[in-house]
Order: structure tokens, then sequence, then C-alpha cells
């Protein structure tokens, strides 16, 4: 098993502290959502755990496994999570490039994966997702559209196989077909050897893949944790309604209360 422990995480873009104190655990075997108005910060703790130079850690830990990610590379990172927007920053590779060498990154260097069964691999993810071998050709930063990228995304993640998966708002911008493909993709990787930290500001995608935990987050924190039925409440009575529950002094403005129900 493997865990992600995030301690009392507080950090700070250009200056500004975004993530105030947040805790988190994810185990490999676990389907984590974490839902959340606009701008509390939910992008900041995936760019946190991927290293990102912008995010500044000042205060608190994140932990793989009881070591501490501060004293982990990037490269060292990548194999470990796949935080979708990494791989779309990467100039001058193509897809199949890029997933190579993720996959090899993991390996020992006297077992590197065979280019036949990394054909082989990627032939049958390709298929499930109904992707065409052309679009897995191409270079990374090269004309997908939003629901193809999002596609390619879960195709990544199913032939590198991270132990834990961030996947920030995977559900943007898709149409019902392509949220069904991506959402199967997930599903067929629930295994005791993956967990995966789902961010979302919708509902609907949390009807195809069901989560074994959801964490409401506002304000740089975690206000709140509970099962699958905790996104329905929400989708109910609205983030404000839950802040009144919890008697937060958390100040949304009205476009931030209103965002959870604003469709794309
Ligand atoms: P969410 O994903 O929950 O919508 P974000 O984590 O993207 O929220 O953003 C939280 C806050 O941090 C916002 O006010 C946003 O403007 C700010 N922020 C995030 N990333 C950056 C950045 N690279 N530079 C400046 N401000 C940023
Ligand atoms: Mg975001």
């Amino acid at each position: 098993m493997t865990t992600l422990k995030v301690e009392n995480l507080h950090v700070s873009v250009a200056g500004k502290e975004i993530l105030k104190g947040l805790d988190l655990i994810v185990n490999t075997g676990e389907i984590h959502a974490i839902m959340g108005p606009n701008g509390t910060g939910k992008s900041t703790l995936s760019q946190t755990i991927m290293g990102h130079p912008a995010y500044q850690v000042t205060q608190g830990n994140i932990y793989i496994d009881g070591q501490n990610l501060a004293e982990m590379s990037v490269d060292a990172r990548a194999g470990l999570f796949l935080a979708m927007q990494y791989p779309s920053e990467i100039q001058g590779v193509t897809n199949t490039e890029f997933m190579r060498a993720a996959i090899n990154a993991r390996r020992p260097e006297d077992d590197q994966i065979s280019v036949m069964s990394f054909i082989e691999k990627l032939d049958e993810k390709r298929e499930f997702l109904a992707m065409t071998e052309e679009m897995a050709e191409r270079y990374l930063n090269e004309g997908f559209s939003g629901g193809e990228k999002k596609r390619n995304e879960i195709l990544q993640m199913m032939m590198i196989q991270p132990q834990i998966a961030i996947l920030d708002e995977i559900d943007s911008g898709l149409d019902i077909d392509a949220l069904k493909v991506v959402s199967r993709g997930v599903n067929s990787m629930r295994s005791n050897e993956f967990g995966a930290l789902m961010i979302t500001h919708y509902q609907r995608l949390l009807d195809y893949i069901v989560p074994d935990f959801v964490h409401v987050m506002m304000d740089g924190k975690i206000v709140k944790t509970g099962d699958a039925n905790l996104a329905k409440k929400l989708e109910a009575e609205g983030y404000a309604g839950l802040r009144d529950e919890l008697g937060l002094d958390v100040h949304l403005t009205d476009e931030e209360t209103n965002s959870y129900f604003v469709e794309d």
C-alpha cells in the first residue's frame, strides 16, 4: 500500500497564502474527490504535490510512505503521481515517447519495457478508450481538442499506472460521451494498487466514478469529509448551506456560491 499524507499544508502563490492548513490522507485502493468553489486552492494543491516551482510551501509537509516529498525531485514524483496539467507543458515530445519514458523511469535500468510490450499495451488501452492510433502518436502539446486532451490524459494514466493519480477537473469541457469514456478509464484502474484524488467542481462526474471519500474544500482547507452522499447533499444545498451548517467564517462571493450550479 502507498500512502500520500498531506499535513497542515500552507502554500503561498505570488506572496499570497492560498492553502491554509490542509490535511489529507489518500491510500492506494481509495478514490477521493475534492470539491470546492472556484478559487479555493484545489489546483494549487495538485500543483504543489507535483512540485511546481511557483507554489511555495510555507508550513506543513507532504509525505509519500513517510518520505518527505520536499526531498524528492520533480521527476521522481512524476512516476508516483500523475497530475494532469504536468505533461501538457512538455515541448517537442510525442505522446508515446512521453509515456514510454515515464514507464521506464519507474523500472530498473536492466528491466526497461520492450518496444513490443509497450505497443501491445498501448493498442489495448487505446482501443478501450476508442482512441485513434494517430492521436496517440501526436506531439504532446499539439492540436488536441479539449475532449481529446482529457481522453489522452486517461490513456497516459492507464499506460503509466501511477500509484496515485491526481485528476484535476478531468470532467471540464467534456460532453456526456467523452465523460463516459473518461470514467470508464478511471474505473478500470480501480484496484488495491491504485489511488486517485479527483478534483472536481461538479457532482455529475461522481455519478460515474463513485468516490470512497468526498472532501469539501473552502478557503484553502478541507472543511468536511464524508462519503459519496456528501456530494449529493452539496448539490442540493450548495456551498453556502454547508458553510452555515459548519458555522464557518468563510465569505464566498455570490459568484463563488453560484458557480457550483453553472454548467461549463
Ligand atoms: P481552484 O482550483 O480551487 O479554482 P486555484 O488553486 O486555481 O483554485 O487558485 C487559488 C487562488 O490562487 C486563486 O486566487 C488564484 O488566482 C491563485 N493562483 C493560483 N495559481 C496561481 C499562480 N500561478 N499565480 C498567481 N496566482 C495563482
Ligand atoms: Mg482548479
